[in-house]
């Protein structure tokens, strides 16, 4: 193992969800496409070309790129997609760490004799995911992980390109700060107003400088990665800062009922997920999003963790009685729970009979019978009444 030399992998498949079309559709293949019907959820190079992004209006969309091609969201193929293009990651090193549904670090520095040099081995890695699932994939190498996530973005598209770190500053200081990772707007807006432009800029400033400009935080990070100081590994089996699920609701006009039924549904499935991760949290941030894609954010820390289901849609219910006033007649279209603050479940918290809620034993049995049965097999009461009116739930997006 040399930390020394560049041996992280930074692997991103290239414009996720439109890649996907335009491999199961060949008449997609070279046109601008995007997925999602009304807001573009992906797009396709050639519409990005076009000055199309995302998220945006698909109306805004098609305005810049008149051929833009819209086909709507298979999250059930991507998802296969995704587990594919991760079982060739597991399968080149035990040291994944998974970033979202799409992308990862990989660190392969122990793999040099057995497996070749990094070089070698993000080469194979391309190859493979082309050959076996049919996606472009972008990876970057370097000495630390946020070199290569910067140099896999300066690859795409399809691209792979490696940083040694004799490079580094060749590679990093003329491009804008706003490619460090993590940088924002508004870091870069204070930065820009003050004649900060490049990576060099930063780094010739000095800490204490960027402090004062940015704050403790800001100004530490900009600093320390326009040094490429960057000490994080790769973390194997790194749990994600939160759960969640969402549902879109549809363009029709819904009731509180409605919106109501949609939230017991997700939280049932979240509180679920976190009991069968052994995971407890204790912040509920609720979602919504209107049918002018205007979103609103709301988020209440309870003061102990918890995965039992009533107590999180307690919390929920009250986030959405708060919001009520502000989006009545704003035509919400979508609804998304998250937990967040997660901890570790620890087992002997289980027996102690005064930390459980009476229906945590509910919890439990309703568990056990979605498991053996699937999720249709029980069914809260609240939504039996469900009218169908809601689609699925939709995966969080990948970045
Ligand atoms: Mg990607």
């Amino acid at each position: 193992v040399d930390p020394s030399r560049a041996s992280i992998l930074h692997a991103d498949l290239d414009s996720f969800y439109a890649s996907v079309e335009q491999r199961d559709d060949p008449s997609l293949r070279g046109r601008p496409v995007s997925v999602g019907g009304g807001l573009v959820l992906a797009c396709s190079y050639e519409a990005k070309a076009c000055g199309v992004y995302t998220p945006m209006a698909f109306r805004k969309a098609k305005q810049l790129c008149p051929d833009l091609v819209d086909v709507p969201a298979r999250f059930d193929v991507y998802m296969e997609a995704s587990k594919a293009v991760f079982a060739i990651f597991h399968d080149t090193t035990p040291l994944v760490e998974g970033i979202s549904v799409d992308e990862a670090f990989l660190d392969v520095s122990g793999l040099r004799r057995i497996a070749g040099t990094p070089t070698e081995i993000a080469v194979r890695l391309r190859q493979r995911v082309r050959d076996e699932v049919g996606l472009p994939i972008s990876v970057g190498v370097a000495r630390t992980k946020h070199l290569a996530k910067v140099a896999s973005a300066a690859s795409k598209p399809d691209g792979l390109l490696v940083v040694e770190p004799e490079d580094e500053d060749r590679f990093l200081l003329p491009l804008p700060v706003h490619k460090l990772w993590g940088v924002g707007p508004k870091t870069t807006a204070k930065l820009n107003q003050r004649g900060i432009f490049t990576v060099g800029d930063a780094a010739r400033l000095g800490e204490d400088s960027l402090v004062a400009m940015l704050g403790l935080a800001a100004g530490h990070k900009v600093h320390a990665l326009s040094g490429h100081r960057d000490p994080r590994r790769i973390e194997v089996g790194r749990r994600r800062g939160s759960i969640g699920s969402q549902s879109a609701i549809g363009w029709r006009p819904k009731t509180d009922d409605d919106i109501d039924r949609t939230l017991v549904a997700i939280v049932d499935r979240v509180a679920r997920r976190m009991r069968k991760a052994k995971r407890l949290g204790r912040t509920v941030t609720l979602r919504l999003r209107f049918e002018d894609w205007d979103r609103i954010t709301r988020a209440h820390t309870m003061a102990a963790h918890t995965s039992h289901t009533e107590t999180i849609l307690d919390v929920a219910r009250n986030l959405l009685r708060s919001t009520l006033p502000d989006i009545a007649d704003r035509g919400c279209t979508l609804v998304g729970i998250s937990v967040g603050h997660l901890c570790d479940d620890p087992p002997s918290q289980l027996v102690l009979p005064f930390t459980r809620h009476d229906t945590e034993a509910l919890d439990d049995a309703l568990d056990d019978l979605k498991e053996r049965f699937g999720s249709k097999a029980v069914t809260r009461a609240v939504l039996l009444r469900h009218d169908g009116g809601f689609s699925g739930s939709v995966p969080m997006l990948p970045d």
